[in-house]
């Protein structure tokens, strides 16, 4: 993270270079009261496998996208509002440390900074700016939020069912609801959540149950569509995170 930019003029500079760099497919992003708080680079967890995006913290909004060209050219650029965001600190494993999750009722993903301290640094001041949100708002912090995706690489079996194993025929698919990996005969049913999509999305038979039996989430405009899997073949590459 760098560029603590207290001057307000130079502040403007560097949100109208950062508007820059997302072309005309970005979002204008010079709104009067913003201010970047920093910038960098993190791992993002992304369905198949991490990936480095550029990522601009402001003091309203989360802004990333796909780097182009270092320092030059991003897109794909996503923005989050702050305000419904939450994080949390994930343990290291592996090759993945210093992450944390971001998650907001949409969407939630992990991201890990290349240092401890880079991590806390982050950490601190997304925390501050949401907390400055939220009680300049008076709202209280979002409840609900979308299930982090386990990666497709640590599933090799249906992380539900534990008996099918996934080959290029028998894909994987998420359960929007829990986030895990599940086969298809798995993941027949699919369960309107609101705040995700309009339109009813796929979840695990587990999730299923639990979404139906309990006076919990919407009522009953959940369908069940058992015989409809091979026109969904297609439904998780529309929302493939590997494309962001
Ligand atoms: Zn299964
Ligand atoms: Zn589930």
């Amino acid at each position: 993270m760098v560029d603590r930019l207290a001057n307000s003029e130079a502040n403007s500079k560097r949100i109208a270079v950062v508007e820059s760099c997302f072309g005309a497919a970005g979002q204008p992003l010079a709104i009067p009261g913003r201010v970047l708080i920093g910038e960098g680079v993190l791992t993002k967890l992304c369905r198949k496998k991490p990936k480095a995006r550029q990522f601009f913290l402001f003091n309203d909004i989360l802004v990333y996208g796909n780097i182009v060209i270092q320092k030059k050219k991003y897109n794909k650029q996503h923005i989050i509002p702050l305000e419904s965001v939450t994080i949390d600190t994930v343990p290291d494993e592996g090759d993945l440390r210093n992450g944390w999750l971001i998650k907001t009722p949409t969407k939630s993903f992990a991201v890990y900074a290349a240092t401890a301290t880079e991590k806390s640094e982050w950490m601190n001041h997304i925390g501050k700016c949401v907390g400055d949100l939220l009680q300049k708002s008076g709202k209280s912090p979002t409840g609900e939020h979308a299930a982090v995706w386990v990666p497709d690489s640590e599933a090799s079996v249906c992380m539900r069912c534990q008996k099918v194993k996934f080959t290029p025929v028998s894909r994987r698919h998420h359960c929007r609801k829990c986030g895990f990996v599940v086969c298809g005969p798995c993941s027949e049913k699919k369960y309107l959540l609101p705040s995700q999509s309009s339109k009813p999305v796929r979840v695990c038979e587990y999730c299923y149950l639990q979404l139906t039996s309990g006076s919990l989430g919407p009522r009953s405009d959940s369908i069940s569509r058992p015989g409809s899997k091979f026109n969904n073949l297609s439904d998780d590459e529309d929302e493939d995170d590997s494309s962001d």
